[in-house]
């Protein structure tokens, strides 16, 4: 869930290193998001999804009171896009607004959690994620990123 501590990235700016334009102009369209609707204690992650037709679109994750019924951004976002859209997700950028009290006030990337990661494996097989490193981002599949992943038997 969004509650889980997100690494601390300073990346910021509308060109990211180790992106390709599509998946810099993804993370861009998370942030707009984000910054457009960002309330304390309500929204601070915003995520953006590309469906194979080259679609955007966008959501805010929704902070409960009572945290386990938060809902995060990536699945609002793909929900969105499985909804409108009859191509598959093929990308996906998350990103977290920082509170008013931290020093570092960059929008910068997160990648998303676990249960995001199983939503994305089921409903966008092989889409690409963002996710944060050391010199900037760079993209992996779903599966590189929920290896060994539950399967139903038969
Ligand atoms: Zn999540």
């Amino acid at each position: 869930m969004s509650r889980a501590a997100k690494p601390k990235i300073s990346t910021q700016g509308p060109s990211i290193k180790g992106l390709a334009p599509e998946d810099d102009a993804l993370v861009e369209a998370a942030r707009a998001a984000i910054r457009k609707r960002y309330q304390p204690g309500r929204h601070h992650i915003g995520a953006a999804v590309r469906t194979a037709a080259g679609k955007v679109y966008t959501a805010v994750h929704l902070d409960t009171y009572v945290g386990r019924a938060s809902v995060c951004a990536e699945a609002i976002a793909l929900g969105r896009a499985l909804h409108d859209d009859n191509t598959p997700v093929v990308a996906v950028a998350s990103v977290r607004h920082p509170r008013p009290t931290e020093p570092n006030q960059a929008i910068g990337i997160v990648a998303p959690c676990g249960i995001c990661r199983e939503m994305l494996a089921d409903f966008a097989p092989g889409c690409r994620v963002v996710v944060p490193d050391e010199k900037g981002a760079h993209t992996r599949t779903i599966e590189a990123l929920l290896p060994n992943k539950y399967r139903r038997p038969g």
